[in-house]
């Protein structure tokens, strides 16, 4: 078991943490890098605060969109969406000033709270960490740029020549297929998921049902994100059917706040956090204006959301965070930044400045949250992969070391979550080449061929295992989600690292 404390990934609610020993740590005596540290955030917060980027007016109108694009000649699709204009139109400005969520986001970094915490374990790795945050520039690259580029994997031919160079097969890919036929025939007449996935015509053929039962929205996005990840869009791709509906029914669900658009339900901050990465990964995919507006307000929400102080995320906004939520956001904020979207950039150092806070062994690891500092395989993944997002360098030797511990491990039996996380640290630290990663990928690749059901309604789907801390909650449709995305790996992101060479491997 790699994350026996860690709860689940979708929606279990963990105890409170323990109360902040703030008030009784020692007045240490500030040290020199962290006295850097905050003339940098201060530094960031004044750029941030002299150059905000404006408002993305409030789209909305997504549905039209959709359906004039089915009813062009040129889109052999069925033809029988009928999705009203007036489902997604929402009246209320679902998109504050980006200054408003700087400011909020914005409050100093408490100098008590940062002496109690074991920020890092030298400051030898945190120095790099903090000043290459490769987020902290507001991106300029527009979306249709962006397409060609870091989602570029995701066309037809992309993903074609990816599987082969990257170890991926004509079974994986038929694996995927199968699983987003699974997850279409899940799809519920309004266009959303449940992770009880018994309703619709499934009517209780297949087993292992989720069981939450007010967490729409987040089984909504997770469902999405594996179409979105086979190239999927409303205007592309064999499924954009699926993706339409599941699009209008996610931004329906969008609850506006004074901080942004909230996804906050019974999944709590990790709906929130899939929910923006689907709307800002089909955003950088279609550079369709009307999902701008959405997408933008989910990504003010994260930055609302995040806590103040410790710079993580958790069940609810602005509590101290942990490892595994804190994935999700960090994630969506490269989609956002990948899109073109406002991220102020105190969000992303802050993020640092958490996962600082979370690192074990010296930087090899990282533990679930500050409250327990122990090695844990899939909080690992999860901030190894952040700290990529985040620009720390290929070549960092805590990195290094780092993936090579999960890479020692190897994929796991039974838990998707961590299997989710660890395959794609794998294969954006190596590229997708080399004997690190082909040793990984055949390993993963075939259990998830061997082992997913091949029969009935089921057919393509996963059982949750046990051991996957999710399997409860998020139940078959959770495990299929999860799975198919690992096995999208070879397209799903281009390597951050390898970008370029990807790029001139097939873009000309
Ligand atoms: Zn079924």
């Amino acid at each position: 078991m790699l994350m026996d404390d860690v709860p689940a990934a979708l929606g279990v609610a963990s105890p409170a943490p323990s109360p902040a020993a703030s008030g009784e740590a020692p007045a240490a005596a500030i040290p020199s890098w962290l006295a850097s540290l905050v003339v940098h955030l201060l530094a960031v917060l004044l750029l941030a605060a002299s150059d905000l980027p404006a408002a993305v007016e409030p789209p909305l109108a997504l549905t039209a969109r959709i359906a004039e694009a089915l009813d062009d000649p040129l889109h052999d699709a069925p033809l029988d969406v009928e999705l009203a204009a007036e489902e997604l139109d929402v009246d209320a400005p679902l998109v504050e000033t980006v200054s408003a969520d700087v400011a909020a986001a914005a409050t100093p970094v408490d100098l008590a709270s940062v002496t109690e915490m074991a920020i890092a374990e030298s400051s030898d790795s945190l120095a790099p960490l903090v000043a290459e945050v490769g987020l902290l520039e507001v991106a300029s690259t527009s979306p249709a740029e962006f397409l060609a580029g870091g989602y570029g994997g995701r066309s037809a031919a992309g993903r074609a020549e990816l599987v082969r160079r990257a170890g991926g097969s004509a079974q994986s890919e038929k694996a995927v297929e199968e699983s987003l036929d699974w997850l279409a025939r899940h799809q519920l007449d309004d266009g959303s998921w449940s992770f009880d996935h018994r309703y619709g015509e499934c009517q209780g053929q297949c087993d292992h049902a989720g069981t939450l039962l007010n967490g729409a929205k987040g089984a909504t996005a997770l469902a999405l994100l594996p179409f979105l990840g086979a190239g999927n869009t409303p205007l592309e791709g064999s499924r954009r059917r699926v993706v339409a509906r599941g699009l209008d029914a996610l931004v329906a669900m969008m609850e506006p706040t004074r901080h942004g658009g909230s996804f906050y339900d019974g999944g709590q901050m990790y709906s929130h956090g899939i929910a923006a990465m689907a709307l800002c990964e089909a955003y950088a995919m279609t550079g369709d204006e009307r999902l701008a507006g959405p997408a933008q307000a989910a990504v003010n929400f994260i930055c609302y959301a995040q806590d103040p102080q410790g710079g993580g995320w958790r069940y609810e906004p602005r509590q101290r965070g942990d490892t595994s939520v804190a994935g999700w956001q960090v994630a969506a904020l490269k989609s956002a930044f990948l899109a073109g979207l406002a991220v102020p950039a105190v969000t992303p150092a802050k993020a640092s400045y958490f996962l600082d806070s979370v690192q074990v062994d010296q930087g090899e690891g990282y533990a679930y949250e500050q409250q327990k500092l122990e090695y844990r395989g899939a909080t690992s993944a999860i901030g190894l992969l952040c700290r990529m997002y985040l620009g720390t360098d290929h070549q960092h030797p805590v990195l290094r070391r780092g993936v090579q511990r999960l890479a020692d491990a190897g994929p796991s039996t039974n838990d998707a979550y961590y299997n989710y996380y660890a395959t794609q640290v794998v294969f954006q630290y190596t590229g997708g080449e080399g004997k690190m990663w082909d040793r990984w990928n055949k390993k993963m690749r075939d259990m998830l061929i061997e082992t997913r059901d091949a029969e009935g309604h089921a057919r393509g789907s996963w059982q949750p295992r046990q051991g996957d801390h999710g399997r409860d909650k998020g139940g078959r449709l959770y495990a299929t989600a999860l799975n198919c995305m690992t096995l999208e790996v070879y397209y799903r992101l281009l390597p951050i690292y390898q970008e370029k060479a990807f790029k001139e491997g097939f873009d000309e």
